[in-house]
């Protein structure tokens, strides 16, 4: 592995540390990284000079016989702007260091690549003009629906119809800040490792289901990216040999079956013509509409065997799932699970843990936040996730 590539995991996971336990010791960061006593010292100089975290001599709870020193996240230095790009939609976060939003504001979008840049940016001076007394832009997250490559690329957004946008470079040329970028699915699994439900999970398997179903791997601390950035694709494994049209061009997909679309659609043949976003399909679940409690049983038995398939590849300790996965739990979970026992491993299966995220289902925007800190903390300029 390269260098720097290293250093920014280490910087990453310090600055980790430090958030989510203020007033720890450089000490404790030892023990709890298990990285070594000379690293941990360089990258928290580092994190002090410039301005990113504070240290303070009367830590409380400090035992006796401790460095007396704890160490926090500075809550003036500056603050993050994270994006969110959807079809229809552009959100924007603004927050402090410590990731937690102090301010979201969302505007409609109509899906032209061309006007993109200019109305990012000028969203960027709306929400901070709103916000007094944080400090000044450190980053700018910005997280995209479709696949990004490691060089800046935005290869392919189905829900927008773009391709082959060299995206950070568009972005670069109208926003003034540090910018980072990444892919939306891969953005909030890294939220959901930084504020959210996976928290000291080193290992997780993430699957988000919205307009499309996206997943991230997060292994052994860090997203897996592969060899362009761009692995993880989770909901492109293919559960019907021969089976229906994907956005992606292939055939069989599990988001061609799990998708927004794809059950709206199906629920829509059934004679509920008015039938579009996930929460009319929701209604009608709620209503106890046998058919489409069937849909939605049917679509869990899929996703069930797509789950059984990332358990036997990756013996993964927990799955997460988020989006409408996580809003629709109550008629997932049943089938989900049984079909998932059913097809995997049976020692694997009993080491997994599938849970539904609490956070990803409101809070889509935490993932261009991520990508800022990320970009921040991370020490080395890389500009696209991971
Ligand atoms: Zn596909």
């Amino acid at each position: 592995m390269h260098k720097s590539y290293i250093r920014r995991f280490h910087a990453n996971e310090i600055f980790h540390r430090i958030r989510i336990e203020p007033q720890i010791s450089q000490k404790d960061i030892v023990t709890k990284t298990g990285f070594d006593k000379s690293t941990v010292s360089s990258i928290v100089n580092r994190f002090d000079e410039l301005g990113l975290i504070k240290r303070s001599t009367n830590a409380a709870g400090t035992k006796p016989g401790r460095p007396a020193e704890g160490l926090s996240i500075s809550p003036n230095k500056g603050v993050l702007v994270g994006i969110q790009v959807e079809r229809a939609t552009l959100s924007f976060a603004i927050s402090g260091l410590d990731g937690q939003p102090v301010l979201t504001q969302q505007q409609s979008f109509d899906g032209q690549i061309d006007k993109l840049a200019r109305l990012v940016a000028k969203g960027i001076e709306q929400i901070k003009a709103a916000v007094d007394n944080l400090g000044d832009i450190l980053a700018v997250g910005v997280s995209l629906p479709g696949l990004v490559a490691d060089d800046g690329t935005l290869v392919h957004a189905p829900a927008l119809n773009w391709h082959e946008i060299p995206i950070l470079q568009v972005l670069g040329d109208k926003v003034p800040y540090p910018l980072f970028v990444g892919n939306d699915v891969k953005a909030a699994a890294m939220a959901e490792h930084m504020f959210g439900d996976c928290v000291d999970e080193k290992d997780f398997i993430y699957l988000f289901s919205g307009s499309g179903v996206g997943g991230a791997l997060f292994l052994k601390g860090e997203l897996y990216g592969g060899a362009k950035g761009l692995a993880g694709e989770l909901g492109h494994v293919k559960v019907v040999p021969q089976g229906r049209m994907c956005s992606c061009g292939s055939y069989g997909c599990l988001s061609a079956y799990l998708s927004r679309q794809a059950l709206a659609l199906e629920i829509q043949q059934l004679g509920f013509k008015d039938v579009v976003e996930f929460s009319d399909i929701l209604k009608l679940a709620a209503e106890g509409d046998m058919q489409v409690l069937g849909v939605l049983d049917r679509a869990a038995t899929i996703l069930g065997a797509a789950v059984a398939n990332y358990i036997n590849i990756f013996n993964p300790p927990l799955v997460m799932l988020g989006g409408d996965l996580a809003r629709g739990e109550t008629y997932f979970r049943t089938s989900l699970e049984s079909e998932a026992r059913r097809l995997s491993h049976q020692s694997m299966f009993d080491q997994t843990r599938i849970a539904f995220s609490k956070m990803s289902a409101s809070k889509g925007y935490l993932g261009g936040v991520a990508l800022a800190l990320d970009g921040v903390t991370g020490l080395d300029g890389a500009h696209v996730l991971p």
